[in-house]
């Protein structure tokens, strides 16, 4: 691997810069510490990221429209999805229950309501105004992917 900065020398590590990965080399690891003003955040990447599940947000929609097409009502519908009459009226009015009661929607509907979405980690103000350091690079290496 060529380091991405320079585009001369054979990187040797690889940094976090704002978020994007960049293969450096050994000078040009040395003239961006340099460089880096002071006080600007250097995001590192410590784990993987987080991945958190969502809800669609059209749910209520969804609901209201699998049940008029069964020509069911909040009663009978609910009773079949096994909740409350009570929670999907509420749901088909933009509610966004618990996820379990999102996965009995999902199992009865036979549809998913939810999609994966992936925590951009933003780190606390104290820990981004961390002078960019050797020592972080290498935690960085360390940590592997
Ligand atoms: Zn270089």
């Amino acid at each position: 691997m060529i380091c991405e900065i320079c585009g001369k020398r054979r990187a040797i590590k690889t940094v976090v810069i704002e978020g994007a990965e960049v293969e450096i080399c050994e000078v040009c690891l040395g003239n961006f510490e340099y460089k880096t003003p002071q006080g600007r955040p250097v995001k590192k990447r410590e784990k993987r990221p987080e991945r958190e599940t969502e809800v669609v947000e059209n749910l209520g929609e969804i609901v209201k429209q699998a049940r008029e097409s069964e020509g069911l009502s909040y009663a009978e519908f609910a009773k079949k999805v096994g909740i409350k009459e009570a929670l999907l009226r509420r749901i088909e009015h933009g509610f966004i229950p618990d996820l379990g009661t999102v996965r009995k929607l999902e199992r009865y509907l036979k549809k998913k309501l939810t999609y994966e979405i992936v925590i951009d980690e933003e780190e606390g103000p104290e820990k981004r105004e961390e002078a960019y350091s050797l020592e972080s690079i290498s935690e960085i290496e360390n940590d592997g992917s």
